[in-house]
Order: C-alpha cells, then structure tokens, then sequence
C-alpha cells in the first residue's frame, strides 16, 4: 500500500480475473483491501442471489457447472491462504465438503406407521390412539374368529411394538 512502512507478508489476488496474481501486503492492509474485495462485481444479481441462496441453506448452487464457469475455475486456483472471504476448504474448492442433508428414513418405522395406516409424521400419541382402535377393530371377540382379523391383529401388534421401540411410547 503506498506510504506504508510495515512488512508486508499477506498476500491477495489483484482481481477475481487474475486469482493467481498477488498484491502483498502488511496484514492491517490485506485485512483493508478484502473488506473492499468485490467478489460478486462480475456476476449478475440473480447469480449472486443463488450463491446467498447455496451458502444460508448448504445447497449446491445451480449455476455450479453453468453459466459461471469463471467463479468455478477461480474457486480451484484460489488457495485458502489468499482466501478474504473464508469461503474455501483446503482444496479451494468452497462446495466439496457440502452434501445435500438426506431425509433420514427408518424403513421399519416407515413400514409399521403404515400398517397402522397413519401417515409418516404421526406422533406418539397418534400411534396409541390408531393402535386402541385397530386392537379393538381386529379382536378376534368381535370378528366370530376370523382368519384375516386374527392375521391383522398380529400385523398391527408386530407394528405397535416396533413402533414402541423406536420411541414411539
Ligand atoms: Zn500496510
């Protein structure tokens, strides 16, 4: 920085086109020149947007392999040590290490809500109440001994109690 005496041992990029080319600075002006870095000034409000968009709900941006091909090819030359904003991981790439969340489904307890035939958000309490109604529905009492109420009986108990296993007590 012109006029400035101290060492100057951190380095930036001169522009988001030239990421492999440095200025260098002492650290109280590198701190200065990326609080004024301009990341976004070549990308449209729409692209800048998605990038907000990706980084808040830890999606990949859709504009990953697309139309910005400049931020990703910068996105891989651009090393953490020169990194103003801390948006990338060690390969600097900023998205490697993020996956979409996966939707944590039980099969068993999948299966066993509907064999009480109740949706998959039921509660506990939604469990207790369908499974007093189908045990009274099923007894063999009120069925003359039917074969099908006997087997969905047992189904229904076999789906209460994996159901009371798995925390719906
Ligand atoms: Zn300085």
């Amino acid at each position: 920085m012109p006029g400035c005496q101290e060492a100057a041992h951190y380095r930036a990029p001169r522009s988001p086109r030239t990421l492999h080319s440095y200025y260098w600075f002492c650290l109280e002006h590198v701190r200065d020149y990326n609080r004024s870095w301009d990341y976004f000034r070549e990308m449209r409000p729409d692209q800048i947007e998605a990038y907000r968009h990706s980084v808040n709900t830890w999606h990949r941006p859709t504009w990953r392999m697309g139309v910005n091909g400049h931020a990703r090819a910068s996105s891989v030359r651009w090393g953490s040590d020169s990194d103003p904003f801390g948006l990338f991981d060690e390969d600097g790439n900023p998205f490697d290490q993020i996956t979409e969340p996966q939707p944590r489904v039980d099969k068993v307890v999948a299966k066993a809500l509907a064999t009480l035939e109740l949706a998959p958000l039921a509660t506990a309490q939604d469990v207790r109440t369908r499974y007093k109604a189908l045990a009274k529905k099923y007894h063999p009492d009120l069925n003359g001994g039917s074969k099908a109420a006997e087997e969905r009986l047992k189904e229904i108990n076999q789906a209460y109690s994996s159901l009371v296993a798995a925390g719906y007590a």
